[in-house]
């Protein structure tokens, strides 16, 4: 989560006004030359950690100004990503109303654990699951970077009910895996994996994602494609037919380079594809129609 960022004050240190610069979000950036899809967001964290968005002239509807800003530059199509009940329903009614979102619904890996009554939950999320504009079932999974040995029976077993519900529903499931690759598979192998499985945030090498390629998943990559240190990453990427690749914000987390530790938005999403087109070497043009072309197959139609 992002510091909440104070008023600037008068007599503020150099310092100071360098940091909270850095919290504000990137500007715009150049358009893509084909519209594509953000196929993850968290619109709600978004714009509940705003410091100074770029589309600030439409506080009335940050929502509607967020997602014109978006298509401004080629992002034309979001997909509201749930974490728990409230965002769940959040995502699913916005997505009513909004044409260029669609949402996705479930209990975060991390959020699964501390939950009181799990199955109460899961009625839940099995309810907003059953409605027309709720295109997938995520995102769950198996975090063991920030869910101790305590959590894992529970996340397990909540990530096992979410692939159910994506069959009964015939909806892609979105994973979150962090640090838990084979086990994502295990479970996936033991359960049956649903027609469409989407990797949020693909963060494995290339034999990772070559093994996930094999099985028909899509990989969704993220601003992190575009660090430093991300080279088994890039990897991974270059192994990917494009009609298997996604892109993603994860907004308000994971801003791509060159703005590293900013909040992120959807509007952003032109970094990460120009970076994907240059790491796999594909023509700017294929790739954007390819991607849009994935997402309408995966979510679609908007
Ligand atoms: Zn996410």
């Amino acid at each position: 989560m992002l510091a909440a960022m104070t008023e600037q004050q008068p007599t503020e240190s150099r310092r100071t006004r360098a940091a909270r610069r850095a919290g504000e979000f990137p500007p715009v950036p150049e358009p893509l030359p084909i519209p594509v899809i953000d196929s993850h967001t968290h619109l709600d964290i978004t714009l509940a950690e705003a410091a100074a968005p770029p589309w600030n002239g439409r506080l009335d509807d940050p929502v509607a100004a967020a997602v014109s800003v978006a298509a401004r530059v080629g992002v034309d199509r979001l997909v509201q990503v749930g974490v728990d009940v409230a965002s769940s329903r959040w995502g699913a009614e916005l997505a009513r109303r909004q044409p260029a979102v669609l949402a996705t619904v479930a209990l975060h890996p991390n959020e699964a654990p501390r939950l009181t009554d799990l199955d109460e939950a899961l009625r839940e999320i099995e309810s907003l699951a059953a409605e027309d504009r709720v295109r997938g079932i995520g995102e769950t999974g198996m975090d063991f970077f920030r869910t101790g040995d305590e959590g894992r029976a529970a996340q397990e077993a909540s990530f096992r009910a979410h692939i159910a519900i994506a069959k009964r529903y015939a909806k892609p499931l979105v994973i979150h895996d962090r640090d838990a690759h084979a086990d994502v598979l295990r479970i996936l192998d033991s359960e049956g994996a649903p027609e469409t499985v989407v990797l949020h945030c693909f963060s494995g090498d290339a034999e990772f994602a070559a093994e996930c390629v094999r099985r028909g998943y899509l990989l969704s990559f993220a601003g992190t494609v575009t660090f430093g240190n991300a080279a088994g990453l890039r990897e991974a990427a270059r192994v990917t037919p494009p009609d298997q690749i996604l892109v993603e914000t994860d907004a308000p987390y994971l801003t791509p380079m060159p703005h590293r530790g900013r909040p992120n938005a959807s509007y952003l999403i032109p970094l990460t594809v120009r970076s994907l087109a240059e790491t796999t070497g594909a023509d700017l043009d294929e790739l954007c129609a390819a991607i849009s072309a994935t997402g309408d197959r995966v979510f679609g139609p908007w």
